[in-house]
């Protein structure tokens, strides 16, 4: 047996057609403000990458790239501007944050209805309560791709390795309203292989190249894996790879995300899913 393939690529094509589509018919503009302190590499593509999203959605992109030396202070200021700005619906301030600059303070800053990354101490209070608020996009990707394959989940055991607060700690609240039995894994975690072999959906949010090995793999599992990780190849141009050891997992899971073409494509597009939802709560639509 040779796992179905969620295909992300498709299934976020998917939804940002959808929500361009929605724009279109709205009497206003929804607009996104993409806040970049700092030029790291990684964080600059991410960026360009959400800038031409927002516009091909048909939405207005502001972006602002400020220096690595930013004060926190100027940050916080820019971050009171664009609260204020009419034009703008959603704000994402793209993480890691220079080291002088405290990042939960920033995202505190944002106005919780336009926290379209939903890592507002609200939205992330709404969610774990189980009330409708911005959930952060990693996770909603990956509940689409899961909701994709048309499976009742309700009383499967899910388990989540990685508990950070922008994928591991959503995750497990969006598949607890979905009903799964969740357990949420960590580096402390003990028999880690043991614990995923039970795992009818196994979530892998580490950051570390393939460390799910193929027999740590209940046959039959959804697989999503949200790891992005650069390994050297040969050539010295070096390849992606998943937490998840593909090629092994393959032959066992059920259903399984690859990297990449996954869960990255889903965050973008949940991003533009939750900027159309801020937006039309805002504006009364
Ligand atoms: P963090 O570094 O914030 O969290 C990693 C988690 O993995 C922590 O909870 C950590 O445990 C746990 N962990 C680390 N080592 C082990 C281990 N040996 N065994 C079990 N658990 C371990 O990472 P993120 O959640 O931000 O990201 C995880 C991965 O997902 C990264 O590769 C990142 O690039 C990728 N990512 C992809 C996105 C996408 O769009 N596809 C978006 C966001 C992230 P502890 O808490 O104990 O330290």
């Amino acid at each position: 047996m040779t796992a179905r393939i969620i295909d992300g690529k498709t299934i976020a094509a998917n939804l940002r057609a959808d929500v361009g589509r929605d724009v279109a018919g709205l009497p206003f503009q929804p607009g996104l403000a993409v806040v970049l302190v700092g030029e790291d590499p990684a964080s600059a593509v991410y960026v360009r990458n959400k800038h031409k999203a927002t516009l091909e959605a048909g939405m207005a992109s502001f972006e602002h790239r400020l220096a690595a030396t930013t004060s926190e202070a100027d940050l916080l200021a820019l971050v009171a501007k664009l609260n204020a700005d009419d034009k703008v619906d959603g704000i994402l301030v793209q993480l890691p944050l220079p080291k002088h600059i405290d990042a939960t303070k920033v995202l505190d800053a944002i106005d919780p209805a336009k926290d379209v990354d939903g890592f507002h101490a609200v939205n992330a209070g709404l969610l774990a309560s189980g009330r409708p608020g911005l959930v952060p996009c990693t996770p909603a990707g990956c509940m689409r791709l899961i909701a994709s394959l048309g499976q009742d989940i309700a009383g499967k055991h899910a388990v989540l390795v990685g508990r950070s607060n922008i994928v591991g700690k959503p995750m497990a609240h969006l598949l607890l309203a979905a009903d799964c039995t969740v357990t949420v894994a960590h580096s402390k975690t003990a028999n880690l292989s043991a614990l995923c072999r039970k795992a009818d959906i196994l979530v892998a949010a580490v950051g570390r190249p393939e460390m799910v090995k193929g027999d740590w793999i209940k046959p039959g599992a959804i697989v999503i894996d949200v790891g992005i990780n650069r390994v050297a190849t040969a050539d010295g141009k070096g390849r992606l790879v998943g937490d998840v050891d593909y090629e092994a997992a393959l032959p066992i899971a059920g259903a399984i995300t690859s990297v990449p073409g996954g869960v990255g494509p889903m965050t973008i597009a949940c991003l533009l899913a939750n900027t159309l939802m801020a937006a039309k709560a805002r504006r009364g639509a």
